[in-house]
């Protein structure tokens, strides 16, 4: 688990989402991604103002 950078408690997964890369040419390999947008948790966090995603991760699924 991730931990805020600005207040060290544990981030929550907020969205997820795939991207898809290199599906426009068939010279390409095409890439799939599962992303997913951290968010914190503890409302008096700076980071937590503004529903911003304090972090975004990416997992290579194809
Ligand atoms: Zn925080």
């Amino acid at each position: 688990m991730k931990l805020c950078p600005s207040c060290r408690t544990a981030l929550k997964i907020g969205k997820s989402y795939t991207r898809v890369e290199g599906d426009q040419s068939s010279e390409t390999p095409t890439r799939v991604y599962l992303c997913q947008e951290l968010y914190c948790r503890n409302p008096a966090c700076p980071q937590a103002k503004g529903g911003q995603a304090v972090e975004t991760v990416e997992h290579r699924v194809v």
